[in-house]
């Protein structure tokens, strides 16, 4: 597979000049390309080297096997369905510790809808971005939902929402301060952004290395940790108020690393359990980020 590519001279966040090699990534799911993890001396930054470019990273998409946007009939994908309820209503309790009015919220990275449908369901208004058509036809044909295309083409009105939330999303979106300026502008002064992102600080990522699953490359071009992802919130005026574990992607990301599954399940219990009592080193986080009034 050859394809065009960005290869950065500088950090993507701080425009550092000092790039460190952190390990090789394979990815496992499409290409069997192998990709460099590269690390900012500066702010320990860390991203994929030489990814495709937004033209030309399609392809990459193209599989079965990934499962935000499939219905595979596999064990994987029967605990992953089956836990999005539960996950459905975690993160609702979530928003509403901190948001406690219904309001406007705007998914960005919505897949094919369910979590935006979910949102409906508890009297939000609610509107979602995807960039997969195939994704986009689902949520129209299973719940009648009309998402919008890719997150840096639509324009929303500024100040319109209460809430944003980014599920896994913002680490595969290519114009990185891009899409957290679009997030300012579009949250009211007092609003809530909500980002779930892979933690490269996580036990999994430290046991599994360059095995990790979470790396995803080249589909996942930035790999966050805590600092990082506080420092570019920072950069756009956005002032961290509370970090929260995402449990149960330990175990997903530990099946899908494993060959073997129960082997997996075993491991990313065990991960899940050490990331509920060391919170910053969980697999999975959840950044709750508040317009910074006074900066
Ligand atoms: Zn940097």
């Amino acid at each position: 597979m050859k394809t065009n590519t960005i290869h950065y001279d500088y950090c993507p966040l701080c425009h550092g000049a000092e790039l460190a090699p952190h390990l090789t990534a394979t990815d496992h799911l499409v290409s069997g390309l192998r990709f460099d993890i590269v690390r900012c001396r500066a702010c320990g930054f860390l991203f994929t080297q030489d990814a495709p470019t937004p033209d030309a990273i399609g392809p990459f998409y193209e599989s079965v096997d990934y499962q935000p946007h499939n219905n595979r009939c596999s064990f994987t994908s029967f605990l992953y369905h089956s836990v999005r309820s539960v996950m459905f209503r975690w993160k609702y309790s979530l928003i509403r510790r901190h948001h406690k009015q219904r309001g406007t919220l705007i998914d960005v990275g919505a897949g094919s809808g369910h979590f935006v449908a979910y949102m409906r369901q508890q009297g939000w208004q609610v509107v979602g971005c995807e960039q997969s058509e195939r994704a986009r036809a689902e949520a129209w044909q299973r719940d009648g939902l009309r998402l919008d295309g890719d997150v840096m083409s639509v324009d929303y009105p500024q100040a319109c929402a209460d809430v944003i939330t980014a599920w896994h999303a913002v680490e595969h979106i290519h114009d990185l301060h891009g899409l957290w300026e679009r997030f300012g502008r579009w949250l009211k002064h007092d609003g809530l952004l909500v980002v779930a992102v892979p933690n490269c600080d996580s036990f999994d990522a430290k046991h599994y290395e360059s095995d990790w699953a979470a790396w995803d490359a080249p589909r996942h071009l930035w790999h966050f940790n805590e600092a990082t992802i506080k420092m570019l919130g920072q950069c756009h005026g956005f002032k961290l108020r509370s970090i929260n574990s995402l449990p149960l992607d330990a175990c997903y990301i530990a099946m899908l690393t494993e060959h073997n599954k129960v082997k997996g399940l075993a491991k990313g219990l065990r991960f899940a359990l050490s990331g509920a009592v060391q919170p910053q080193q969980a697999s999975s986080l959840v950044f709750l980020f508040q317009k910074d009034m006074i900066g």
